[in-house]
């Protein structure tokens, strides 16, 4: 008897232990995700990049942040925006830099990686085709792509991230 109450105590003690620690994991994850989410552009790096379609009426089927994932229903985090497009939209180079990744994904499909001045990079994800390959110096609105629905997506769109010092940051507070 004595045992089995020793037992559950250390059951019970280790479990504790275990929430305590889940607790602390998530709350250091969401408040980092809250610090990216939240920080606003510098003024200097707000009108530098161009939205990476050539036309400015497409809709943004989802914004930067934290969501519900429908699927597992946990709490997730979009790194970028995402802009219906219907297959074989051009896309465009954000700002000049040079391509630094092409390739294909698991979440983003075809996607095109460009890194530009000051530790920024851009990624375009679900593409149908590239224009461009590894190493090319692109101009800001140049075209890189065509849009498509590869990678893990709903349907036709094109992924569109700003990272800054490999940090997503929230893309319309750099966009106009
Ligand atoms: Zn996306």
């Amino acid at each position: 008897m004595k045992i089995e109450i020793k037992l559950n105590d250390t059951m019970s003690f280790s479990i504790s232990t275990m929430l305590f620690t889940i607790l602390i994991f998530f709350s250091i994850i969401f408040s980092g995700c809250e610090t990216i989410a939240n920080e606003s552009a510098n003024s200097n790096d707000r009108e530098r990049f161009i939205f990476p379609l050539q036309s400015k009426s497409h809709y943004i089927i989802n914004r930067f942040g934290s969501y519900k994932n429908l699927f597992t229903e946990a709490e997730d985090f979009h790194d970028g925006i995402d802009i219906r497009a219907s297959v074989g939209t051009t896309v465009i180079a954000s700002l000049d830099g040079v391509v630094f990744f092409i390739g294909e994904d698991k979440y983003y499909g075809k996607s095109i990686i460009i890194t530009h001045n000051d530790d920024f990079k851009t990624l375009y994800g679900h593409l149908n085709s590239y224009n461009v390959k590894q190493g090319d110096i692109v101009s800001r609105g140049s075209k890189i792509a065509e849009s498509g629905n590869t990678g893990y997506s709903t349907g036709p769109h094109l992924h569109f991230g700003i990272y800054k010092n490999k940090i997503p940051v929230n893309p319309l507070e750099y966009l106009y």
